[in-house]
């Protein structure tokens, strides 16, 4: 029996997690299910975006299952207070140092991607960005220069460890996939990029079925535009990640159907669609709830060693869409239930 969080949040984040469930439960798995507010909802409950009830769930869970956090009406308090502290929270009080986002171009999609529709259709990726250390968390700060100039200032850092552990999370991605990582990064004038390849390649004599490529960031982007098919795993640090997963996932169409997972270093992981809790069309049925439902497949792979079951979802959601079924993002006017109802019948 595995324990599920679910974290339904704000906005949309209700009305995608509550489809997520309905698959997930259509499955028969032996999973338990357990709802806590989180972001403005628990704010408003709690006084606390994360409250200590939710975080411990959390904690006591296998796998957390997350809508969104964020809510306008919360943008003048405190920033303590604020939705979207409680995502950072989690992924700090979980020790979520990898972050999974694939990229793959549905069938049907190619009119809403940023590429060339010759190319579109070919890419089909996952990118691995750590997420606790480079320039986000080193020493950083405001002085002034000899001449008198203000200068800000940002360290960028990796210790051999955190390389370490990132590195064996792209490996391991790359080994059940077609077993071709390139490690992304800036070696020509960085050090921290020498050392994360030193490390990276020293990792590699452990994965000899997988094919280790290395690639500088900027020719990185240039690639994922020109010839996307040829990526199967980036692994890449936490900026370089940064930018590079937000092209990809303009490169494989709409927002509303992208997921994402948080990993530590066992089975643990917070799985998340990669939109925000849009409120702009919140309560209205209009939210695409595939990116919340790839997630919960991504879950079962991740941290319920459930290939099988992930697959399923999988195929059934691009059944669904082959078919035609669409929410408002995809061109189409099918509800969210609708959506769900359409995946769920192809489940079998
Ligand atoms: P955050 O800061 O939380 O990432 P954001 O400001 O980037 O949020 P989103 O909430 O992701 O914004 O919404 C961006 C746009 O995409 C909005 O117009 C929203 O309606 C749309 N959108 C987001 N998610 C979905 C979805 N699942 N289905 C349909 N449209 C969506
Ligand atoms: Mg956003």
């Amino acid at each position: 029996m595995s324990l599920i969080a679910l974290l339904p949040g704000d906005g949309i984040g209700p009305e995608v997690v509550t489809q997520a469930r309905r698959v997930l439960e259509a499955l028969s798995l032996d999973l338990v299910f357990e709802e806590a507010p989180v972001g403005g909802a628990a704010y408003l409950q709690e006084g606390h975006p994360l409250p200590a009830a939710t975080l411990a769930l959390a904690k006591r869970a296998d796998a957390v299952l997350f809508g969104a956090v964020g809510d306008p009406r919360f943008d003048a308090v405190e920033r303590a207070f604020r939705p979207e502290q409680a995502i950072l929270g989690l992924r700090r009080e979980l020790g979520l140092f990898a972050n999974l986002r694939p990229a793959k171009l549905f069938p049907g999609l190619e009119d809403a991607s940023a590429l060339k529709p010759e190319v579109a259709g070919a890419i089909d990726m996952v990118i691995v960005r750590e997420l606790n250390g480079d320039v986000y968390f080193g020493e950083k700060g405001r002085r002034t220069t000899l001449e008198g100039l203000r200068e800000g200032y940002d360290l960028m850092s990796y210790d051999e460890r955190e390389v370490e552990r990132i590195a064996r999370v792209g490996f391991e991605t790359a080994r059940v996939r077609k077993k071709r990582l390139c490690s992304v990064d800036k070696a020509n004038v960085l050090e921290t990029s020498q050392l994360w390849r030193d490390v990276v390649n020293s990792v590699a004599t452990e994965y000899p079925d997988v094919h280790l490529t290395h690639m500088y960031v900027d020719n990185a982007a240039m690639q994922l535009v020109r010839n996307p098919g040829q990526f199967d795993v980036i692994v890449t640090g936490n900026l370089f990640g940064d930018i590079l997963s937000d092209q990809a996932s303009m490169c494989a169409g709409s927002i509303g159907m992208l997921p994402s997972a948080a990993l530590d270093t066992g089975k643990k992981g917070l799985y998340e669609p990669i939109h925000g809790s849009a409120p702009d069309i919140a309560g209205q049925g209009k939210a695409n709830p595939c990116a919340t439902i790839l997630s919960a497949a991504m879950m079962l792979r991740y941290s319920l060693d459930d290939e099988t079951s992930a697959e399923r979802i999988e195929r059934a959601v691009e059944g669904a869409l082959t078919a035609g079924v669409r929410t408002p993002d995809l061109g189409g006017t099918a509800t969210t239930a609708e959506m769900a109802d359409a995946i769920l019948a192809r489940l079998a």
